[in-house]
């Protein structure tokens, strides 16, 4: 419906980004289920043929519409400008912020959010974009840029800089912190995206496929800045913190594992991505008890997700009619996001 499409004030900003058609799919002969009009709307099609505009909205149940919907063709800056540049502006005036990519494994989101050095994703871009806008406006040039990334793997947590034993949480007065973890103080744009790349890499990886990162691995980037600006005649400190999380692969664990150790884990993230639901969904609704405790990734993010925070959301998906299931199940859930 038209009305579902209206944008609200402070509820979560929801969008879709499609994938191209990996080489291979083409020519294993794979069609194409998924057709995105009007930059917002996406059809789920079981019908590859399928171009009549209007025959294709009447396909009740999977037509999706969102704050914007990304076709296949569309480049990295248009995704960071359209999803995260207000954030990154928002961080600026002292507002924390979090963008979470969802979606199952391989539809895209580790190249949505890392991407590659001839096409960096959304992390990179976000703290380009950070540096050159503190740089305008810091009051003495002095500024602090600082870049934790982390991991949690089955109700683990690691530091992905400097790769170790697991991490605690702890509470102190900041929040919760995950005692000892990296805090690598960034001087420039261009020693990002291979320290990234790096922490990508030891992100943990499948016993039986040695060189692939776990589909049950979070990871989450975490950007502190500071700087000073004059405010009504006084010189003020400004800090505000971006959220960039990769999200575990979003599909049924049980579908693909069903041994004992797989199951537990495969429980886990699912512990996590429910959590972070329960957790939106209470802060939404405008619930006083928000369930934090039930995950380490809800635990992580407590303070990016509650408060003067603004939170997106981007679903990726695939195009392939072998993923049908998948892209339903991920489209329902931010169709379900979006509500909230
Ligand atoms: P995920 O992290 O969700 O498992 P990936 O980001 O690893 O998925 O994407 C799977 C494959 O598809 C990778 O080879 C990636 O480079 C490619 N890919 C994903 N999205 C795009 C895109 N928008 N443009 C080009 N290639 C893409
Ligand atoms: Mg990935």
């Amino acid at each position: 419906t038209p009305e579902s499409c209206e944008s609200g004030g402070s509820r979560i900003h929801v969008f879709v980004r499609l994938r191209p058609m990996a080489k291979k799919e083409k020519e294993t002969g794979s069609r194409n289920c998924v057709k995105i009009v009007n930059r917002k709307d996406v059809y789920l099609t079981e019908f590859a043929s399928e171009t009549d505009y209007l025959r294709l909205k009447r396909l009740r149940g999977r037509h999706f519409c969102f704050d914007a919907a990304f076709s296949d063709s569309t480049t990295q800056q248009e995704v960071y400008a359209t999803t995260t540049a207000e954030l990154v502006e928002g961080v600026l005036q002292g507002r924390n912020g979090s963008v979470f990519c969802y979606g199952a494994t391989g539809a895209g989101k580790t190249y949505t959010m890392l991407g590659t050095v001839e096409n960096p994703g959304v992390m990179v871009l976000a703290i380009k974009d950070l540096f050159s806008k503190i740089r305008q406006r810091s009051y003495d040039g002095n500024h602090l840029v600082h870049l934790s990334y982390l991991e949690v793997y089955n109700e683990t947590v690691r530091d992905l800089l400097s790769p170790g034993r697991p991490l605690v949480l702890r509470e102190d007065k900041q929040g919760i912190v995950a005692a000892g973890l990296t805090q690598y103080r960034a001087y420039s744009t261009d020693e990002v995206m291979s320290l990234l790349q790096q922490g990508n890499q030891n992100r943990t990886t499948e016993p039986t496929r040695a060189n692939e990162t776990s589909s049950r691995s979070h990871a989450i980037l975490q950007v502190v800045a500071e700087f000073r600006v004059i405010q009504s005649g006084n010189i003020v400190n400004r800090v505000g913190k971006l959220s960039l999380i990769d999200l575990a692969g979003s599909e049924r664990a049980l579908a693909t594992d069903q041994r004992s150790q797989r199951s537990i884990e495969g429980a886990n993230i699912n512990r996590s991505l429910l959590a972070l639901s329960s957790c939106i969904n209470a802060l939404v609704e405008g619930k006083k008890h928000i369930p934090y405790r039930n995950s380490k990734l809800t635990q992580l993010l407590k303070d990016s997700l509650g408060g003067p925070c603004n939170t997106v959301m981007i679903a990726n998906i695939s195009p392939c009619n072998l993923s049908f299931g998948e892209t339903q199940n991920t489209l329902h859930w931010a169709d379900r996001a979006k509500e909230i």
